[in-house]
């Protein structure tokens, strides 16, 4: 049944229409005529329109209600009610086939704030169609190689080979380097899987060391006591933004002849001592996946100083075919080339990484002043001596007894959260790689969501979330 507040009868007075919209706070009453059958609407707005136009109280509210009003049928699938609502007409009624009215549709009801959402509004379109137009759809074309130089010089690096996506970039970093059977590659705890898979897809051994406590990062003192003789390389993650000691790894991998393999994926423009995520290892992975800072559908990029590495990769990507003599392979090769048309959505992206970086951080610093007075919760560090975190996902630590029921809570109201990474070495498939104590990284995966970084999200989605945490912790 309808909420009795929500409706009242032709006869009703204008004064008994507004004391119904007062205690059903919707913003309008539905008016039903003698046989119950809905013949109107009336909001607030068109109340007040009329008694500044000489209505008076005790008027009848026939005379005011709309006629022409949307609603939905009791058949109408949620896809056809959520197209007939909006900013404006917030809420609908829902009538049968006799126009009797059943229940109602609100805009709260279907509206969802989504985690991360791409940022298109450059020339992403026009470039895409010029791909297309020119026919050259497939891994040859323009737009590949104008992506690699642009990308690579925004990073600070020589060379970038433009691949399939960020798990492809770092597969084949492990190849290009000779990583393979025997050798032991470090990684953190606290990442997303594609940085362990790539590792065992190497057929390398991967050795799982715990972060820092406060970057939430690979800890180069973890990174040090897990060196050993098979040692090969390291893949630190810059996470959730925010740059990794780069000054300590490097340190350590030019002390013990180790290469260091950056994974990017999340941290496109962050930067440590002034020098770019992604100038300092051997090789730099980077994703462009739909929810990254910068996207191109699927794709990804590997960059590297060295001319011999990114020939290597360049031969690896193509099916290992030699750059001279086509046809002639010598090297078991891969396909994990690039579309021109993602390349060419790359390219329009990246013109306008800038003012997205400047956005998402503009985001993380609203929400961090609406957060500030909620007690029990952690802000993603953003002073680390040396480091300038960029915003992929606005980032918090709240209680780990609380985390779960909280971020239920979040979806429930429309706000699409996540919960942090969980610990790799938590998971059976990789649990027998962790190195040494990982508390860390258990604990922060533990705490950890994920709020909504949308560059649409509105302040009251913000001024909510701030709500729901104060009530619930
Ligand atoms: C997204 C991501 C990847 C993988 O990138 P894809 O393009 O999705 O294959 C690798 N590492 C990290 C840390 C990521 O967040």
């Amino acid at each position: 049944m309808v909420d009795a507040n929500l409706v009242c009868k032709t006869s009703d007075t204008l004064l008994t229409a507004m004391e119904l919209i007062n205690k059903n706070a919707k913003g309008v009453v539905f008016v039903l005529d003698q046989d119950e059958k809905l013949c109107g609407i009336a909001t607030d707005g068109d109340i007040r329109r009329a008694l500044l136009n000489g209505f008076k109280l005790q008027g009848q509210i026939a005379q005011v209600m709309n006629t022409a009003y949307v609603y939905a049928r009791d058949t109408d699938g949620e896809h056809d009610m959520l197209s007939k609502i909006n900013y404006k007409v917030k809420i609908i009624p829902i009538v049968n086939e006799s126009m009797r009215m059943v229940d109602y549709f609100e805009f709260k009801q279907g509206i969802r704030v989504p985690v991360a959402e791409p940022a298109l509004n450059g020339n992403e379109f026009s470039y895409a169609t010029d791909a297309i137009l020119s026919t050259w759809i497939s891994s040859n074309g323009k737009y590949i190689k104008l992506f690699e130089e642009n990308f690579s010089q925004y990073c600070g690096c020589k060379y970038g080979a433009a691949v399939s996506n960020g798990t492809t970039a770092l597969h084949l970093a492990l190849l290009a380097l000779n990583v393979g059977q025997g050798d032991e590659v470090i990684v953190p705890d606290l990442t997303f899987a594609a940085t362990i898979n790539t590792v065992l897809h190497a057929q390398a051994t991967p050795v799982i060391v715990d972060v820092e406590e406060d970057s939430w990062c690979i800890d180069p003192k973890e990174i040090e006591k897990a060196i050993t003789p098979r040692t090969k390389a390291i893949i630190p993650v810059h996470l959730y933004g925010q740059p990794c000691n780069m000054a300590e790894i490097m340190r350590i991998a030019k002390a013990h002849h180790l290469y260091v393999i950056e994974d990017c994926a999340e941290a496109h423009g962050a930067e440590y001592g002034r020098k770019k995520v992604g100038s300092f290892g051997d090789i730099s992975c980077f994703s462009f996946f739909g929810n990254k800072v910068i996207t191109t559908g699927e794709g990804g990029m590997c960059l590297t100083n060295s001319s011999e590495l990114n020939d290597r990769m360049r031969v690896l990507r193509d099916h290992g075919m030699s750059k001279t003599k086509k046809y002639w392979h010598d090297m078991v090769g891969y396909n994990y080339r690039m579309t021109n048309i993602q390349a060419a959505i790359g390219v329009a992206q990246l013109e306008h990484i800038g003012e997205l970086l400047y956005k998402r951080n503009e985001l993380e610093l609203q929400y961090n002043k609406a957060l500030a007075p909620v007690k029990g919760i952690e802000l993603q560090k953003r002073n680390l001596a040396d480091r300038k975190k960029i915003t992929w996902l606005v980032s918090i630590l709240a209680p780990g007894e609380k985390r779960d029921q909280l971020l239920n809570l979040f979806n429930e109201n429309g706000l699409e959260v996540r919960p942090f990474f969980y610990p790799l070495s938590q998971m059976d498939i990789y649990r027998k790689y962790g190195f040494g104590d990982l508390s860390v990284s258990r604990k922060i995966s533990a705490k950890g969501i994920n709020l909504p970084t949308t560059l649409n999200i509105k302040e009251s989605a913000i001024e909510k979330i701030k709500e729901l945490l104060i009530k619930n912790i």
